[in-house]
């Protein structure tokens, strides 16, 4: 993925009620395509089967999540569903270092601070299909009790009024177009003029290129098919 021009990565949120299959995608987007990196957080929730430290999370205790806090180590946390997670403000930097685009599966409450400390971070909501869809695929999860799941979805609820303040907003009905829709803003956000590296250098180069041609205009010759 390149726009021809060298430009600024772009950190990429995704955020959704639970179970609409923001993880999902995450992972598929760093899977599939090259320049993508995935934002492993920190939190204090217990590991679920098949979960592994340091590639889902950073599994830590409370003192060592506080101890985060305290450092100033997380560029943003959140209580949610009663357990702390937060964003390893080194991920964003190590990614920023590679020209990664950092994908960060976070919460509402994250995603807004996201926005005011990294203002040129990329917010996409994830809508589910339906709350059918959310009920069926937080059950076919299997990974909460029925009381959790029906928590996730009164939450998910409140969630939904977020969506107005994102940039972007992306149906997961089918996986795959899903995934090539994040990909596809993920695309047009680093066309931005903002994210073109040394945009003014780049201009400068093409003008005076631009003259020398025009200097040149006498003793060139024109296109093969150009006539007067
Ligand atoms: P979230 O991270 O938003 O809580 P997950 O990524 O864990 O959600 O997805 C919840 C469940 O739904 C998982 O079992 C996942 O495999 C499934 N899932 C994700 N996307 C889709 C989809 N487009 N269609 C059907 N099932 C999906
Ligand atoms: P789960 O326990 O299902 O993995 O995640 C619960 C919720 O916490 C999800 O909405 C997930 O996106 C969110 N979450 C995961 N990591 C972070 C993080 O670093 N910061 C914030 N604010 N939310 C997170």
């Amino acid at each position: 993925m390149t726009t021809g021009l060298p430009h600024r990565p772009c950190p990429v949120v995704l955020a959704a009620p639970s179970g609409t299959g923001k993880t999902t995608i995450a992972h598929a987007l760093v899977e599939r395509f090259e320049h993508f990196v995935f934002s492993v957080s920190a939190t204090t929730r217990r590991a679920r089967t098949g979960e592994v430290d340091g590639r889902d999370y950073e599994f830590v205790s409370r003192e060592r999540f506080r101890a985060m806090i305290d450092a100033d180590e997380l560029v943003e946390w959140a209580e949610v569903h009663g357990n702390l997670y937060g964003t390893p403000a080194r991920n964003l930097k190590a990614a920023q270092d590679r020209g990664e685009h950092v994908v960060l599966d976070i919460d509402v409450q994250g995603a807004r601070q996201i926005r005011k400390r990294i203002p040129e971070a990329v917010l996409v909501f994830i809508f589910p299909p339906s709350a059918q869809a959310l009920w069926s695929r937080l059950t076919a999860r299997g990974t909460e009790r029925l009381d959790e799941v029906r928590r996730r979805l009164r939450a998910g609820r409140r969630e939904l009024e977020e969506a107005q303040h994102f940039d972007y907003i992306v149906v997961n009905e089918d996986l795959e177009r899903a995934v090539a829709r994040v990909r596809a803003i993920v695309e047009a956000e680093s066309h931005r003029p903002r994210r073109i590296l040394d945009l003014d250098g780049q201009v400068s180069r093409l003008r005076g290129e631009i003259d020398e041609v025009v200097r040149r205009s006498d003793t060139i010759s024109p296109h093969p098919e150009y006539s007067e």
